[in-house]
């Protein structure tokens, strides 16, 4: 009895074996090609190699400075060596910033230094500094409520704390405090500003990140304090009157080049269909950029590698794009304003933007969630422990923006960001913080995923239907 057993089991693992790899050259938008993709993406740390690469030999890399030209060129020299083709890299002109000094000081009846850095895109205050009294403010709205003119000659100080959650929503809810803090508190009069970092370590290495000022408002020098300094000030607030002390030096430099460094696997049918995946190729100067967003640019490259490989390219061209400038808000818009036209024909955008953690859902637009696609999506998924979410797709990353307002429909690989604003735009978002494992289950999640849109008969575009089924 074993020896039949036995017997029939060869047969099965020798039926098993050859259907398998039939499929894999044959059948297209297969989950079992996606699954063994995924598989092999968990294998192998050719995503945690680039990663190491790009945060190694070129470091951190502000938009518009000389470590941004490395950055293109080595981006360009690995996508070469994955096999992608049609490389090359669009300009676009971008204001770069650049870091000056910064420094803080608690003034008067104690005299303490305190850890800040300027906000990207803040201007400076002059050498010598801003001295002035603090009005403090533990919310945003209670700044929102307060009068025009109630701060004027003041800095104020807002230090309403980021709330950690596992798909980072508390960045999203806090965002407003950063980028329009500054210009609401010059419109009621106060001479610069600081906010608690938007972070959700307790570290004495503040977080960095873009403003907007608006035009309505005057431009005041603005930055954030770490977590612990913004405890002390309100422990020191409760006490009476603080003033304080602020240096920022910052410079810009109009007419910077930046650019968007762009491949592609060409479609084995339908090439005209685009499947666009992106990650950012630039950072903050404070940390090496490994997890803003050298994860990112790691998962989508080992990605493409792996798909350009399989004996058949997948019916859609893919498009790989490294996006030049999203810290300070310019790759997102101009790859849009290039590619205006294009739009009809990308079928599904993606960015890669969320640090180097595993990938635990998929977000799909909501006309296919209940499709064949997401079916067999949420089967190549499952054995690497991510499923399909029943929630449709709200957006991706930013530099995708632009397109999803043309129409362009998205896809949300949602990773672990429990700890991700820990340490993201610090001086701490440095490699030793990617778990290689981590980073590979994601990156076998984009892979499956991206295979299977690329090559699957489906219309993203599609209008959910009402009924239930
Ligand atoms: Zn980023």
């Amino acid at each position: 009895v074993s020896k039949r057993l036995v017997a029939i089991a060869s047969v099965m693992t020798g039926l098993w074996i050859s259907t398998g790899a039939r499929a894999l050259a044959d059948e297209s938008c297969s989950a079992a090609t996606a699954a063994g993709l995924m598989q092999s993406a968990m294998l192998d740390q050719h995503s945690f190699d680039l990663v190491s690469g790009l945060s190694t030999e070129v470091g951190e890399r502000l938009a518009g400075t000389g470590a941004a030209v490395n950055a293109r060129n080595w981006a360009i020299n690995e996508l070469a060596r994955a096999g992608i083709e049609h490389i090359h890299a669009e300009p676009f002109t971008l204001t770069a910033w650049l870091r000056g000094a910064e420094t803080a000081e608690i003034v008067g009846r104690t005299i303490q230094k305190l850890a800040v850095t300027a906000l990207g895109g803040s201007v400076a205050t002059p050498p010598t500094g801003i001295e002035a009294e603090v009005a403090l403010f533990r919310t945003y709205a209670e700044l929102i409520a307060a009068p025009e003119g109630s701060l004027a000659g003041k800095i104020a100080v807002v230090t309403q704390r980021m709330v950690r959650a596992e798909d980072g929503g508390g960045y999203r809810a806090a965002n407003a405090i950063r980028r329009r803090g500054p210009s609401e508190a010059a419109k009621r009069g106060a001479v610069a500003y600081l906010l608690r970092s938007l972070g959700t370590d307790n570290h004495r290495l503040p977080h960095t990140g873009a403003l907007n000022y608006d035009d309505k408002a005057p431009r005041i020098p603005a930055a954030a304090l770490a977590n612990p300094d913004a405890d002390q000030l309100e422990r020191l607030a409760a006490g009476g009157p603080m003033r304080l002390k602020l240096v920022l030096t910052p410079t810009e430099r109009p007419n910077a080049e930046g650019w968007n460094v762009a491949g592609e696997i060409p479609g084995s049918e339908k090439p005209d269909e685009i499947v666009l995946i992106g990650a950012h190729l630039d950072s903050w100067d404070l940390g090496t950029g490994a997890t803003d967003d050298g994860a990112g640019v790691g998962i989508v490259m080992a990605a493409a590698k792996l798909i350009a490989a399989l004996p058949r390219h997948p019916r859609r061209t893919l498009r790989v794009v490294l996006f030049g400038a999203e810290e300070m808000n310019y790759s997102g818009p101009a790859y849009t304003a290039a590619h205006h036209d294009e739009a009809p024909h990308i079928a599904l955008a993606a960015e890669a933007d969320f640090g180097a953690r595993r990938v635990y859902a998929v977000q799909v637009p909501a006309g296919v969630l209940k499709s064949d696609f997401a079916r067999r999506a949420g089967e190549a998924l499952a054995p690497g422990g991510a499923f399909i979410d029943y929630r449709p797709a709200t957006g991706s990353g930013d530099d995708v923006a632009g397109l999803q307002d043309l129409g362009v429909p998205v896809a949300s690989l949602r990773q672990n960001g429990l700890d991700y604003f820990d340490t993201h735009h610090t001086a701490d978002d440095t490699l030793d913080k990617i778990d290689p494992a981590e980073l590979a289950q994601a990156t076998g999640a984009w892979t499956a995923f991206v295979y299977l849109a690329a090559d699957c008969d489906v219309d993203f575009r599609a209008v959910a239907s009402k009924s239930g089924e």
